[in-house]
């Protein structure tokens, strides 16, 4: 089951040429050419084909994607811990790839920017004009020793993967008495936040149900933080006095024995230092890392994420060539929110570039992180770049809050699926100016 999480796919680098924006002769079957080519079909990827369409003809668009499923990932928090149901965040890929954009059913094998073409796993060979990334990131639950085989184990879940989300409503269901362990790992990761959600829901659940004096609640995060941004870091630091949960610093899980139910931690900051924890539940969130065919190749960086420049989003060598989502290099928290807002800049540099302008918008880096703490309330963190708050709503959004709960769990969906992934929604930018009087 949870193998299939593990899907790997090939890589390879591209062969020097002069850019040559039309269909030649290939070794593979010719996939066709188009003006925009869009990799993945995840947020970014179906975001930027409704806005491609828009601009282009649908006809001129195509996208790369091999799964038959969308998924909503940012509710996979609430599905972990009862509140929505799995189902909730799936729709067929069919239905939210805009009609009259050509879907291209498979993965990505190989990005070759200087012929303008990629090679998928069936053999096709596809020439674009322009060139949008958005493969998101790979899950690598079997860096930690004893996984993936551990998921076939009770009492273990992780809201990561469509695969084993349910697992962790089981595991809190089936919770009697001792320590539940939530883990953060030596990575970067995608929602920055959730590791620690998913914590305080069953903080929340056990209280609900009468379990919690049985109940030892420890966060053990690689981070030397409880959060990047210190208005919120302060916020979670009383939060977490407040409900007796216990926050280890610098704990990175590199095993688990699940017939002992024990969790193994290597101590970051006492090199060769482990800690081994005895647990009745143990949420996993995996470590992660660029998709595979990105590795190595030339439009990434050393460490595999595509390279782009942060405030345009083109990429750094080649002009045609546009990265947006988990798999870049942009230097922000990885979530849908940014995805939100950097497609917005993006669709403006792309139309420059299209007219042999200069960029002009520049990308701040916002990205957001509804941090629920409850069944009934949310942090909702806003930040830039720097690490600076950039609240749209004129109030303290570090105070939990029963409005933004609703927000996360029954506005934020509808935005997705009949904003976002249509283009429409370039994040809350515009409506924090006329929040804040025009002063932000
Ligand atoms: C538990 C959880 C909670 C989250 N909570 C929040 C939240 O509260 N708020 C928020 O804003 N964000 C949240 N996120 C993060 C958010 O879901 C991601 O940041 C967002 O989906 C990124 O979009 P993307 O397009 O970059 O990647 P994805 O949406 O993951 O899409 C990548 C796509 O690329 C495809 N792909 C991969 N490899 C290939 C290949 N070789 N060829 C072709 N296609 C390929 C994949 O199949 C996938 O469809 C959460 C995520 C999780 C898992």
């Amino acid at each position: 089951m949870a193998v299939s999480v593990l899907r790997a796919w090939g890589h390879g680098r591209g062969a020097f040429d002069v850019a040559q924006l039309h269909v030649r002769n290939y070794s593979g079957s010719s996939g066709g050419h188009y003006k925009v080519l869009v990799l993945g079909g995840g947020s970014g990827g179906i975001t930027m084909s409704a806005r491609m369409k828009r601009k282009v003809g649908a006809e001129n668009v195509a996208v790369v994607e091999p799964s038959e499923s969308h998924y909503y990932q940012p509710i996979w928090t609430l599905v972990g811990a009862g509140a929505k149901t799995v189902k909730s965040s799936r729709r067929p890929t069919a239905s939210v790839v805009p009609s009259g954009v050509k879907w291209i059913k498979s993965s990505v094998q190989e990005v070759n920017p200087d012929k303008n073409t990629v090679r998928t796993a069936d053999g096709q060979e596809i020439s674009y004009q322009f060139l949008i990334v958005a493969l998101g990131l790979q899950l690598h639950y079997e860096k930690i020793k004893g996984f993936p085989e551990a998921f076939e184990h009770p009492k273990i879940g992780s809201n990561y993967s469509v695969e084993t989300v349910e697992k962790t409503w089981k595991a809190l269901q089936d919770f009697k008495e001792g320590n539940a362990i939530f883990t953060f790992p030596n990575t970067p990761v995608k929602c920055a936040g959730a590791p620690q959600k998913i914590m305080y829901l069953s903080d929340a659940y056990f209280r609900k149900t009468g379990k919690r004096p049985r109940a030892n609640i420890l966060y053990n995060t690689s981070l030397p933080v409880i959060f990047g941004v210190k208005k919120y870091a302060d916020a979670l630091w009383k939060l977490v006095k407040s409900r007796d949960l216990n926050v280890n610093l610098r704990h990175n899980l590199i095993e688990v024995r699940p017939e002992k139910r024990e969790a193994v931690f290597e101590k970051l900051d006492s090199p060769g230092e482990t800690v081994a924890y005895e647990y009745e539940m143990l949420h996993v969130t995996p470590p992660m890392g660029p998709p595979e065919v990105l590795k190595g190749s030339l439009v990434s960086d050393a460490d595999g994420w595509v390279d782009i420049d942060k405030n345009t989003l083109q990429h750094k060598t080649y002009p045609n060539v546009f990265g947006i989502g988990d798999c870049t290099n942009l230097p922000t928290s990885k979530t849908a929110a940014a995805v939100a807002a950097q497609s917005a800049i993006l669709d403006r540099t792309i139309s420059k570039v299209m007219k042999k302008e200069k960029p002009d918008k520049k990308y701040d880096g916002y990205t957001s992180c509804p941090l629920v703490t409850s069944y009934k309330t949310v942090i909702l963190a806003e930040f830039d770049y720097n690490g600076e708050p950039l609240e749209t709503f004129p109030v303290d959004q570090s105070k939990e809050s029963r409005i933004m709960y609703h927000m996360k769990a029954d506005l934020m969906p509808h935005l997705y699926w009949h904003g976002l992934l249509r283009g429409l929604w370039g994040g809350p930018g515009p409506y924090r100016k006329i929040m804040h009087l025009g002063m932000k």
